[in-house]
């Protein structure tokens, strides 16, 4: 999916995040069944799906699902948001009209105008803690390489020009693991085409800046005068690095979210806020790879689709609220009818489609009623038979 630093950065900016692209759940999930049931579907044959990571907060829009398309959804998710494609078959089975909707998620704190953290309204003292917990494993180990890297590597001048002074620790090519410098943009070769230094220090070596990055970096001039040195910080660019790590590349597998987001890790540990630049990166990633997978899947034949992709976006609950008030920002969708005939819908395309629903369902199911008569139903009495 990824082919360059340009393309990383195109998705990352093609993925809107202002309110014109954003939905509360009770205004998204009744479009959305409009929506579908527009396609010239049955209401009844509508069997939608969910692949959300398994955080209680994902609970109230799975329950504003139930609500909407009057069943509970499939669910599709494992860990994280990650698409359970190894459950197609069962789940095509279910139903004809077929709805799937997957989200990565990350916290939003309206006081402090952040991303990242979720108020858990269920511990002792509503601690704040990382709302996705399985985002925040995979992606804490990559920060503090980044957070080193930032201070192992120091700007100084050297005979008049800009030299960047690295720990050996970085430039050890022997490592299997860790943050590696993207050398041909940091420094500049010798005649031989090498990276050779101009000084070896006892725990480091000095090596002259490339062309580009001593143009970029003119303005520090002034603080490096007279033998000062600081550390590269901010000015460590996600194009200057990369990350290796061991990793289970097996689809599905243990590490499959941390292998969905190494490649443009680099730009969510210098995203202003990497929860959210991660989320974002596991629904583009999932979605490429799930439509895939449903093309080739015989399970889908002969059943109409529409998949929908995007990032859930959790607001804690206020004191006496049971709920996050989430939000839905989508992302892109496919569509399948029954027919074979296909169509994607980039962001702008699927907003503009949604807006022109209604937020009226007249199908939608009242959840109190349906559970007391579910309660009040004539009960059936279970009769095990007796095994000779
Ligand atoms: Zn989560």
């Amino acid at each position: 999916m990824f082919r360059s630093a340009a393309n990383v950065e195109e998705l990352i900016r093609n993925f809107r995040i202002v309110a014109a692209t954003t939905f509360r759940y009770s205004s998204f999930v009744p479009r959305l069944y409009n929506y579908v049931k527009s396609m010239g579907c049955e209401p009844g044959s509508i069997l939608p799906s969910r692949a959300f990571c398994s955080d209680e907060n994902q609970g109230y829009p799975i329950i504003l699902i139930t609500k909407h398309f009057g069943t509970f959804p499939f669910n599709l998710g494992r860990g994280g948001a990650v698409v359970a494609t190894d459950r197609h078959g069962p789940y095509t089975e279910h139903g004809e009209v077929l709805t799937i909707i997957q989200a990565s998620h990350v916290g939003y704190d309206a006081d402090g105008n952040s991303f990242g953290t979720y108020n858990r309204i269920h511990t002792s003292n509503n601690r704040q803690t990382a709302c996705c917990g399985k985002l925040a494993a995979i992606t804490d180990w990559y920060l503090e390489q980044y957070r080193i890297a930032r201070t192992d590597v120091l700007l100084e001048r050297c005979n008049d020009q800009l030299c960047l002074r690295i720990d050996n620790g970085l430039l050890r090519g022997t490592r299997q693991e860790g943050l590696f410098l993207n050398m041909r943009r940091l420094v500049k070769r010798d005649a031989d085409g090498n990276f050779t230094p101009t000084h070896t220090h006892s725990t480091s070596k000095s090596f002259l800046a490339s062309s580009s990055l001593q143009h970029q970096l003119m303005h520090l001039e002034p603080e490096l005068q007279n033998g000062r040195r600081i550390p590269i910080g901010e000015h460590l660019k996600p194009e200057m690095f990369y990350f290796r790590r061991h990793l289970d590349e097996s689809v599905l597998g243990r590490d499959h979210m941390e292998m969905n987001l190494i490649y443009p890790m680099p730009w969510i540990v210098t995203s202003a806020w990497p929860a959210l630049t991660a989320a974002q990166m596991n629904t583009q990633v999932e979605f490429d790879r799930t439509l895939r997978t449903i093309s080739h899947a015989h399970s889908f034949h002969g059943k109409c689709l529409f998949y929908i992709s995007g990032l859930n976006i959790d607001v804690s609950p206020q004191p006496g609220e049971i709920f996050p008030t989430t939000k839905f920002v989508p992302w892109a969708a496919f569509l399948k009818d029954r027919h074979g005939e296909k169509q994607i819908l980039e962001q702008a395309e699927l907003v503009a489609q949604l807006r022109q629903q209604s937020r009226e369902n007249p199908d939608e199911v009242e959840l109190d009623t349906a559970i007391r008569n579910m309660a009040e139903a004539k009960s059936v009495t279970i009769t095990v038979p007796d095994i000779e």
